[in-house]
């Protein structure tokens, strides 16, 4: 035993070991690492070249565009027929996704028929081979029992390269494999399709898809993995497809989503891109094929070509003496004896030698054990080339993947079918190994996609279908959130009539009307530093505003902002104001002016019954407020005391002033023709200046029985240069409108939505300030939360899976709606938001997500428009103006931050209110700094 160990080891020592000399014979199509990279970066830029526009027409990898847009979520149905063309064998079939008895594992159902194709109808004329291919189909339905008088939806999968404009046309662009017709190149395929169906007569089909094995292949696997977005095929031809930004596909229109390119990789180094890795058995190959110059890349890889290329090595061989002590056979000079079949035979685990010599006897050979030892290692490097080259050209799609995605990692399914990956004995584990060994980063995993290429056209069809039905559903999902111009003029026209109807206040009304004892704008005289405090909706901000002298003069601002703890607002009113009164301590203590003894003013954007400019009767609360004992009491009273029973600093709080006022009053600073002030931020209000002889307050006026001019009793508590102001003001006064109760009287039912219900269900105040309800980021990411939740469960959005975080009030934040929005995000960046929220989305669910968001945001912007419309028409007719020039200054985070509502606002308000030419100017912190104007002027005043 010993013995025999040894003398083998001295005869391999001595005797050279056969595979040694062809390694050396096949030094070129022994692919190092380094290669494979520079391979596959050179695939790389092929890629970019066939996506431009510009290169695409001159580029060797085509890269066409499919217009499949999705891969299948398991949830697709259907039954339909189907037809392979261009694989190894044509095939008629039917297959019933997730319907009909005993459906297997993948809820795919198929049952299929092999029809030959004589040999001269592949190169004959393409009519003949069509009316073959819908004979056939005629045979299957009559031998299947299927019902000929039913239309039933066809799919197509025909594996050649084809121009698509649409998912069932397709232009061939040349054939290639074993197929030569004449009469179809440039043709729609689809059509040729039709054409021959109605030839033959007697059967209702509809075309719906056409697909390339590749795309089909992908979608079979897609079908059980959602992961998988690569489909690749390794046959008699080879050819891979992937799912690209659609951003980069410059040949199809748009720029959300994803498309199936199908990149026709066969053509890769017909431009010369792979000169330096063709041998010349390869050049012997291509001289010899159908298509010579074309499908280079093809022709190292693929069954068509494989047993060919060992073959051309062989005789080189033996014709050189290396093999066969130089004898060479008739057989092995002849083309196609060594078929790809025996490659896969010849390297087989245990019987690879036995089948190499019974392969090699078959060609009239009488080989040697070397020899057949030398032979099966050509045919391993001939075999393991091609797996290298298609690892390094699928490491190229994986790494455009993952950049794409801007993944470190990137987690991928490759649906695999082919004959040639099918039935090698080693090519798989060696693709898979290589791929890997290329991108250490990358868990990428390969799923065998058996059949992949009939039944993935029928998936093709039903994942449109799906499309389609689920498209139809959102679309009606949305459509009550559009308003039509009809619609927002009747919004303007009840606004303005609730606006009057609040001026009268006969009655209570929904729109309150609430006067502000502001009588003019800034004229810019005003200086000095004042304390401003401005609880909004959502946050508490102290601001020490040192107006300088002269107008326009720059003012000096310092604040801070504090958040209002829900508990607070939600709490006693005690625990409310002594938050407050301990943030201004805070701030004064910041600001090193704790014993200053500021004047300040109070900005409160509540609804406040005001009267005079520093007493305000808090209404009712709004927003997220609900704190007990404040409704029905001043709120500087109740701000004063806070600050008494701290014992700490002392306050004059001058002036207690509307948000809304704030803001018109800091941008009239700026710009004098602004007379109306605007916020779109948690809550929504607008004031603006009124003529005082329309503020009929009648009851009132009756009650105190003085003054007989309309309004008049609102005027007596001004000095005499006030008086002669007010006569140059045209006798005007600030009215906070708080149009946010529009609708509270129903007079919006038409317009609400139920999703818009629900939220107002939910709120802390239901039925109330329904206006605002529908267009303010307190509501707005709740509305948008309510349409998800009923997509969700109509089974279009998030595979149906109805998740906690979804059922969360208030996870999804108007902010949310900003990013989401934004144009600047990639669909892949909205996905990684959701991903942050709970929401796990594929990209399909992220393109709805961001219409309902738009429909929402876009919906809330019209209707403020079409307030503003209401309010500044009113402003032109009450002066007897032809056309008003006027200002509306504006705050809130809405309007600040979100990317489309400021434009869609200002676009509204300029259709619905043509004779005013309005302005908008965004304050900066402007609620806060205008309370700090108001009390600079009764500062003064009190000084005068
Ligand atoms: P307030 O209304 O309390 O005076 P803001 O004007 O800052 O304060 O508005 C805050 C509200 O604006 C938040 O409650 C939220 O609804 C909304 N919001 C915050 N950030 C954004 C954003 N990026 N885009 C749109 N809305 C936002
Ligand atoms: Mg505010």
């Amino acid at each position: 035993m010993l013995a025999a160990h040894l003398v083998s080891f001295f005869f391999t020592k001595l005797q050279e070991d056969p595979t040694k000399k062809v390694d050396r014979f096949l030094y070129a199509m022994r692919l190092h690492d380094d290669q494979l990279e520079d391979i596959s970066a050179r695939f790389q830029a092929e890629m970019k070249k066939g996506l431009s526009a510009e290169s695409n027409a001159a580029a060797a990898v085509k890269m066409l565009p499919t217009h499949v847009r999705s891969t299948p979520d398991g949830s697709e149905r259907g039954q339909f027929l189907a037809l392979d063309l261009g694989g190894s064998k044509f095939k008629v079939l039917q297959v019933k996704v997730r319907e009909g008895m005993g459906i297997r594992k993948g809820g795919v159902e198929m049952e299929e028929k092999i029809y030959p194709i004589p040999k001269e109808l592949l190169i004959g004329r393409g009519t003949e081979l069509f009316d073959h291919v819908s004979e056939s189909l005629k045979d299957f339905l009559q031998e299947k029992n299927i019902n000929l008088e039913k239309t039933h939806p066809l799919a197509f999968t025909f594996s050649f390269p084809c121009e698509q404009p649409t998912l069932n046309q397709g232009l061939l662009l040349s054939w290639s494999k074993n197929f030569r017709l004449r009469g179809l190149q440039g043709k729609d395929v689809v059509q040729s399709l039709k054409g021959a169906i109605e030839r033959t007569g007697g059967m209702n089909v509809d075309v719906l898809s056409m697909v390339n094995d590749t795309v089909a292949t992908m979608m079979t696997c897609g079908f059980d993995d959602q992961r998988c977005e690569v489909g690749l095929i390794i046959g008699t031809g080879t050819n891979a497809c992937y799912m690209e930004a659609l951003r980069h596909v410059d040949l199809v229109e748009g720029d959300e989503g994803q498309m199936c390119v199908n990149t026709e990789w066969g053509g890769f180094g017909d431009d010369g891109a792979l000169n330096e890795y063709i041998t010349e058995f390869d050049r012997d190959v291509d001289a010899a094929s159908n298509n010579p110059g074309k499908q280079i890349f093809e022709k190292m890889v693929s069954g068509m070509y494989l047993g060919e290329l060992v073959r051309l090595v062989v005789l080189k061989m033996a014709k050189v003496g290396l093999l066969f002590d130089g004898f060479v056979s008739d057989a092995l000079r002849t083309k196609g004896k060594i078929t790809t079949a025996n490659v896969a035979a010849m390297e087989e685990y245990k019987t690879g030698l036995k089948n190499t010599r019974d392969i090699l006897t078959g060609l009239g050979l009488t080989p040697s054990q070397d020899d057949c030892i030398a032979v099966q290692h050509v045919s391993t490097i001939v075999s393991f080339r091609s797996s290298n080259l298609v690892a390094a050209c699928l490491s190229a799609i994986l790494t455009r993947i993952k950049k794409n995605r801007s993944l470190r990692t990137l987690t991928i399914t490759v649906g695999v079918d082919g004959t040639v990956y099918k039935t090698h004995p080693q090519y798989p584990k060696r693709l898979h190994k290589v791929v890997r060994r290329l991108l250490p980063e990358s868990h990428v995993r390969f799923v065998l996609s058996d059949s992949g290429s009939s039944k993935g056209a029928a998936l093709v069809a039903a994942v449109a279908q799906r499309l389609a039905s689920r498209r139809k559903q959102v679309d009606e999902t949305l459509f009550p959130f559009q308003m039509s111009q009809e619609q927002l003029h009747l919004v303007k026209s009840r606004m303005r009539a609730d606006l009057e109807a609040g001026l009268k206040n006969k009655n209570p009304s929904t729109i309150k009307m609430l006067p502000s004892f502001v009588y003019h704008t800034p004229d810019g005289t005003e200086r000095g530093k004042y304390l401003a405090l401005d609880l909004g909706g959502t946050n508490f901000r102290a601001l020490l505003v040192n107006f300088k002298k002269g107008l326009h003069q720059n003012t000096r601002l310092y604040h801070k902002i504090y958040t209002v703890p829900m508990e607070i607002m939600q709490g006693t009113g005690e625990e409310l104001f002594d938050h407050l009164a301990q943030c201004v301590s805070d701030f004064l203590d910041y600001m090193g002016m704790k014993n200053a003894h500021l004047p300040a003013g109070f900005t409160f954007s509540f609804p406040c019954e005001q009267t005079a400019i520093d007493t305000g009767t808090l209404l009712t609360w709004t927003k997220g407020f609900k704190a007990t004992d404040c409704e029905g009491h001043d709120v500087v009273n109740m701000l004063r005391e806070a600050i008494k029973r701290r014992n700490e600093f002392d306050l004059d709080i001058a002036a207690v002033v509307n948000d809304t006022v704030g803001t018109m009053m800091s941008c009239a600073y700026e710009d004098p023709e602004c007379e109306v002030g605007l916020i779109a931020g948690t809550g929504t209000n607008v004031c603006y200046m009124e003529d005082v002889r329309n503020i009929e307050k009648a009851g009132r006026k009756e009650e105190r029985g003085e003054g007989t001019a309309k309004g008049e009793h609102y005027q007596d508590d001004l000095t005499e240069s006030e008086k002669k102001q007010r006569d140059a003001d045209a006798q005007r006064m600030c009215i906070n409108t708080e149009w946010g109760g529009l609708g509270d009287d129903g007079s919006l039912n038409d317009i609400i939505t139920p999703y818009d219900a629900e939220v107002d269900q939910n709120s802390l105040h239901p039925g109330k300030q329904r206006f605002e309800k529908l267009t303010s980021g307190m509501y707005l990411g709740e509305i948008v939360r309510q349409v998800l939740l009923d997509l969700t469960r109509g089974g279009l959005l998030f595979r149906g899976h109805v998740t906690e975080a979804l059922k969360t009030p208030g996870i999804f934040e108007t902010k949310y709606l900003s990013q989401i929005e934004s144009d600047r995000l990639a669909l892949l960046q909205v996905r990684s938001i959701l991903q942050q929220l709970g929401l796990d989305s594929n990209c399909d669910d992220s393109i709805i997500v961001k219409e309902v968001c738009g429909a929402v945001s876009r919906r809330a912007a019209q209707l403020v428009g079409a307030g503003i419309a209401a309010v500044v028409d009113k402003i032109r007719e009450n002066r007897g103006l032809e056309h008003l020039n006027i200002t509306v200054g504006v705050d809130g985070a809405l309007y600040k931050l979100h990317p489309h509502f400021s434009r869609v606002l200002h676009d509204t308000a300029k259709v619905l209110a043509p004779l005013c030419n309005v302005s908008f100017l965004p304050s900066e912190e402007g609620s806060g700094k205008g309370a700090a104007l108001i009390t600079a002027v009764a500062k003064q005043k009190q000084q005068m």
